[in-house]
Parts: C-alpha cells; structure tokens; sequence
C-alpha cells in the first residue's frame, strides 16, 4: 500500500482498512533535528517492540491510544489521526533543553510535571511556543489545546508509576495529539527510548537516546536492556 510520509524514524503507509495506518520503524537514528545522523541495525525493531508495548500497558491502565496492533517485529497498525502540529514535552526532572534554557541544573527535581508546547515544524528547529500561539497559528482550540495537557499529564502519571515499578525515574518525554475522523483527541506517534528520557533510580545511568546524544554508550545495548526490563513487568 501506498507511503504517506516518511520522517526521520518511521514510515507511514495506507492500509485496505478505512482509517487504518501502517506504521513501519526505520533503523535511522538521528539527534538534534537531524544534525547527528546514523543508521543501527536493529533499532526499528526495538523501537516498535517497545512502543507497542507501552501503549497496551497505557491501555490496560485506561490512557486510549492510537495504537491498534503490533503486526510484525518493525510494524505495528494505527488509527488515522490528523497530527496536531504540537511536541508536548512533560518534564519531571531537569535536563536537555531546559538545562540551557533555564538554567535548571541536570538532575533537579520539579515540585511539579512541567508542560511545554513546541511547535512541530523542523524548518524552524521545532521552536518552543505559548498557548496564545497555539490559537495565533491555528494549531488547536482553546478546548482542544486544554484536552491535549490534560491527556498528556495523565500520561506522564501512568508512565511514571510504571516506569517506578521497573526501578526507573521518568525524566522526561514527548509525545503528539492527532484528531480522529470524527472529532475525538487521541495520543499518538510513539513512546520509546528515542521520546522519553529514563534514568535509573539508583545509578541515574540512561535508558534513552542521550547515549547517542552524548556518545556515551551503545544505543541498541541500552534499548535491548530496556526492553528486557519492559518484559520483566
Ligand atoms: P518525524 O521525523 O516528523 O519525527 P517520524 O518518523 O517520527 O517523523 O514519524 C512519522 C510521522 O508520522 C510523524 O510526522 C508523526 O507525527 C506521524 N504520525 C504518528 N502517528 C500517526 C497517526 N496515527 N496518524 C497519522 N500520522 C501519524
Ligand atoms: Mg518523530
């Protein structure tokens, strides 16, 4: 069936079933919008196993998804949204961006989830945007845009806990809104390595796609493990 759009870590195709996606992750690896760049064999596929994972657990919890099945080792089906043009960043401790832009020191805990709207448009490096930007640029309505941070810190209260429960601190993570055919706001895209950042709890060693930001270690060692944790539950 025919490709829709090819980002940077996954293609989208057509299905023969009306508003069903297929969703293939690619091995590419890529950090700070495209400026590091390499491929790892095997990094689709843990990607998906991990992704697919984590939206049943969300499911089981009550958080609906885009998510419809996992359909080989890199493919999984979903629902057709319409993406919101939105990366919504929930942030628990202080690190990335935040770190630079603030002045937060890496590790520093927030009283409270910390919401941040970036606008999703790689020509302008993903800028980080206000509410009233949101409705200035027609990105979502006030109620759309209040449904979505609702969404999103119901999420990050799901994930934390199971993050918790694998001995793991949720840092941080992005994640995107889409908008069904008829209207309903739906988590989609992914949650994986590559989206969240996860430490240990104890050593505050990187789950995530800081160790190939930072050439730190091997990402599909670190994926692989993560995945195992995840397989552990
Ligand atoms: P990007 O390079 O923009 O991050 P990705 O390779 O991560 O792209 O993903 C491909 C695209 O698929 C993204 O633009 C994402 O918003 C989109 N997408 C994710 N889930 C859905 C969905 N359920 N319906 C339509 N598009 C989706
Ligand atoms: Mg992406």
């Amino acid at each position: 069936m025919s490709l829709l759009y090819e980002g940077k870590a996954k293609r989208v195709f057509n299905t023969e079933q009306e508003g069903v996606l297929r969703i293939e992750y690619k091995d590419e690896v890529t950090a700070g919008n495209g400026a590091k760049k390499d491929s790892m064999s095997g990094k689709g596929r843990l990607n998906n196993l991990i992704t697919s994972k984590i939206f049943s657990i969300l499911k089981q919890k009550g958080v609906e998804s885009h998510f419809v099945e996992q359909i080989s080792e890199t493919e999984q089906l979903v629902r057709s949204v319409e993406i919101f043009p939105l990366e919504v960043v929930v942030r628990n401790v202080a690190a990335g961006s935040i770190c630079k832009r603030l002045g937060f020191e890496k590790g520093h805990q927030f009283e409270q989830p910390l919401l941040e709207l970036f606008y999703k448009k790689d020509e302008l490096n993903d800028p980080l945007i206000t509410d009233d930007h949101v409705a200035l640029l027609n990105i979502a309505t006030e109620e759309q845009l209040s449904t979505i941070k609702e969404q999103a810190l119901n999420v990050n209260r799901v994930l934390s806990e199971l993050m918790d429960d694998m001995n793991l601190i949720l840092v941080d993570y992005k994640i995107e809104f889409g908008i069904t055919e008829d209207g309903n706001i739906l988590l989609a895209d992914e949650i994986s390595p590559d989206t969240c950042r996860i430490w240990d709890k104890e050593t505050k060693e990187n789950f995530d796609k800081d160790v190939y930001r930072e050439d730190t270690g091997s990402l599909i060692d670190t994926y692989e493990t993560f995945y195992k944790k995840l397989e552990e539950l």
